[in-house]
């Protein structure tokens, strides 16, 4: 079994900022992504708000932040951890391919798109419905679609959206949205698009693939069909924790509550950053602060 002084857990901002850290200071450190690295930036139709890039498409600040973990020669272990658990002062990872045990370790497993429940949505997915827009959009080019959803997510992709489909439906469930008024304005000024509020989607049409959806209006019980060849639900987030094994380190929501000031989860050695943490904001400069943070007291903790 490889032994190291810290393993980090997903290749998101947060977890990509602490390894160069740690891989700078000298620490034996190494990072597991099972899929793209860069994390959530690569369904980011484009980010607006990172210092140094007015606006950038995020699949393209992925790759920035991917070349910046290789530049540092920062091992990268390309595998899913299915278990982490706690045996003595060591922490043991677990993936489908080896197991691996450090001394310290940071979970920056950030979170995956909330389904919304509804009947065949599972049977459709792939078939319609989709949770990204960026890596799904083009399917949908001018086709009639659906997003389901109020914050910013949700209005960037069905910005992203209006430039690919014939005509782009935005449903939320209340009259005001959680995201920025800037998007909402932006939104409102496309001539192919139509915001729907407040209405809840109450079934998908279609039976082999999405042929449309049927809405209700929470004020008024009204019920609308929509025909459209895609769906986007875009409604919350479920954090990424299931793997870990030892307990009292998430909460009920599955989120991982840790020290403000060191990101200490409630175990010695274990430390949290970034989407993963219980936190109404998301951002990608919150999550490399956490891990910011995180190194300092990793570093500290591994001097003891
Ligand atoms: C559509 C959209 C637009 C956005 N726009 C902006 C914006 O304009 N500005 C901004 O600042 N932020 C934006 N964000 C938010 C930003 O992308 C996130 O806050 C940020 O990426 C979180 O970083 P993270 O490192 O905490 O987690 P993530 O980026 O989610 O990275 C976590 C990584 O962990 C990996 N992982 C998960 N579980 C495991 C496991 N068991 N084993 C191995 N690897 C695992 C995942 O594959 C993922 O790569 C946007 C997000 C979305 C979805």
């Amino acid at each position: 079994m490889r032994t190291f002084d810290t393993l980090i857990i997903g290749a998101g901002p947060c977890g990509i900022r602490s390894a160069i850290i740690l891989k700078e200071a000298g620490l034996n450190v190494a990072i597991f992504e099972y899929s793209t690295p860069g994390g959530k930036i690569n369904i980011a139709p484009r980010v607006d708000n990172y210092p140094g890039f007015t606006k950038i498409p995020g699949p393209d600040l992925a790759v920035e932040f991917f070349n910046w973990l290789n530049k540092a020669e920062v091992e990268m272990i390309p595998e899913e951890v299915t278990s982490l658990t706690k045996e003595g002062k060591m922490f043991k990872i677990q993936t489908p391919e080896g197991e691996y045990e450090a001394k310290t370790v940071l979970i920056a497993t950030g979170t995956k798109e909330r389904e919304l429940g509804l009947p065949n949505e599972k049977e459709l997915f792939g078939h319609g419905v989709s949770y990204c827009a960026v890596c799904d959009g083009h399917f949908f080019k001018g086709q009639d679609v659906l997003i389901i959803g109020g914050g910013n997510t949700a209005l960037k992709e069905a910005i992203y959206m209006a430039d690919l489909a014939h005509h782009v439906y935005l449903i939320h469930r209340r009259n005001e949205f959680r995201g920025n008024k800037y998007l909402v304005d932006e939104l409102n000024a496309l001539d192919n698009t139509t915001i729907l509020t407040p209405y809840v989607p109450v079934s998908i049409l279609g039976d082999d693939k999405v042929t449309g959806a049927v809405i209700k209006n929470v004020e008024t019980g009204e019920e609308k069909t929509l025909e459209l060849q895609g769906i986007f639900p875009l409604v919350g987030q479920i954090p990424n924790s299931k793997f870990i094994k030892i307990d009292g380190v998430t909460n009920e929501w599955g989120t991982i509550p840790v020290d403000p000031k060191t990101k200490q989860t409630s175990v010695e050695g274990l430390y949290a950053g970034g989407d993963i943490l219980p936190r109404d904001i998301r951002q990608i400069y919150l999550s490399e602060v956490d891990g910011k943070a995180a190194c300092k007291a990793i570093i500290e903790y591994l001097k003891k």
